[in-house]
């Protein structure tokens, strides 16, 4: 059996509070990262919000010059080392949240539904696992448009919808962008299949409801404007109680590249100024704020909390 081996950290008494723990918390290293993966989910308390943490998976994307702006392979891979992880690939993982709140359940965004890549398509066996019904689902909130975020959706071959019954909610900015029919001659190549697929679905949908940025979608969560990865990319803010939780979907992909280094642009930051900006704002405000942090990129467990740390930033999972 492989030895797990745990870094222990005291983390600050107001971050340790928001996450339900007294005490000593341990922050999450290799082993028992390995664990939580294996089981599927984590939970954690908002006040009085049940939060679950669902994973997905992994892609493990092979390295190219194209994947940052303005970083290279081998400053990729130094960064990866020095965070402990593999230098054969970039571990990019996706972890779902569901809230319970309001006598509502609530799922943030919808997973790759095994569509994407052979590692990856596991949060509707580890939501069983969870003991969340997939019928039971309320609402499902969507942050954004990109295939790892909405392809749980709809079924395989067939686009039928996976949730039916839910109330799908999208912001107005990103489905006015992918809908617009004049869109698809625009967009790259390796998009045009995503903008066709997105246009023969959502709009035959019943069950989509668009939002305007910065309202409230359920009890005790709003929308977040946090544009710049996408068109209308957006982050959900939940609030119960003093505690707060900052789900921000895709502001920074893995934490051991681009919370490490968040000026570092990612090439699937559709405006990369913009993001760059967001991703700096909402990382300060969490701090600001003793939010937890919750990103769709950020491993597994994907909460914890953040910090400053030299000109980068820190993301620090936690054991919740
Ligand atoms: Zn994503």
């Amino acid at each position: 059996m492989t030895q797990v081996t745990r870094r222990e950290a005291i983390l600050s008494a107001t971050a340790a509070a928001t996450l339900g723990l007294v005490g000593p918390l341990e922050f999450v290293a290799g082993a028992f990262a390995d664990e939580a993966r294996n089981k599927g989910f984590t939970t954690y308390k908002i006040g009085d919000i049940e939060c679950t943490s669902l994973y997905d998976g992994i892609w493990k994307k092979k390295h190219d010059d194209g994947f940052i702006r303005n970083a290279s392979v081998d400053e990729t891979k130094t960064a990866l080392a020095k965070a402990g992880l593999s230098t054969e690939f970039v571990p990019i993982e996706f972890t779902q949240t569901v809230l319970k709140t309001g006598g509502k359940t609530i799922l943030i965004d919808a997973g790759t539904g095994g569509q994407l890549a052979p590692s990856a398509g596991l949060s509707m066996k580890h939501m069983a696992a969870a003991g969340i019904d997939a019928g039971s689902i309320d609402t499902i909130l969507i942050s954004h448009f990109h295939p790892d975020h909405i392809f749980g959706l709809m079924a395989k071959d067939t686009n039928e919808p996976i949730f039916p019954n839910a109330e799908i909610i999208v912001p107005e900015t990103e489905y006015k962008f992918w809908t617009d029919p004049a869109l698809i001659e625009k967009l790259p190549d390796n998009r045009k299949g995503l903008g066709t697929r997105i246009q023969a679905t959502f709009p035959t949908w019943t069950n989509i409801r668009q939002v305007n940025n910065d309202t409230e979608v359920a009890p005790g969560v709003r929308s977040l404007s946090a544009f710049g990865h996408t068109p209308g990319h957006t982050a959900f803010h939940v609030a119960s109680g003093s505690d707060q939780l900052m789900v921000v979907g895709d502001i920074a992909n893995l934490p051991a590249l681009f919370v490490t280094n968040p000026t570092w642009q990612a090439v699937f930051d559709a405006d990369p100024a913009t993001a760059t900006a967001t991703r700096l704002k909402l990382f300060d405000r969490a701090i600001a704020e003793s939010a937890v942090i919750a990103g769709y990129h950020f491993g597994f467990p994907n909460a914890g909390t953040i910090s400053k740390d030299g000109n980068g930033y820190m993301f620090e999972p936690a054991a919740a």
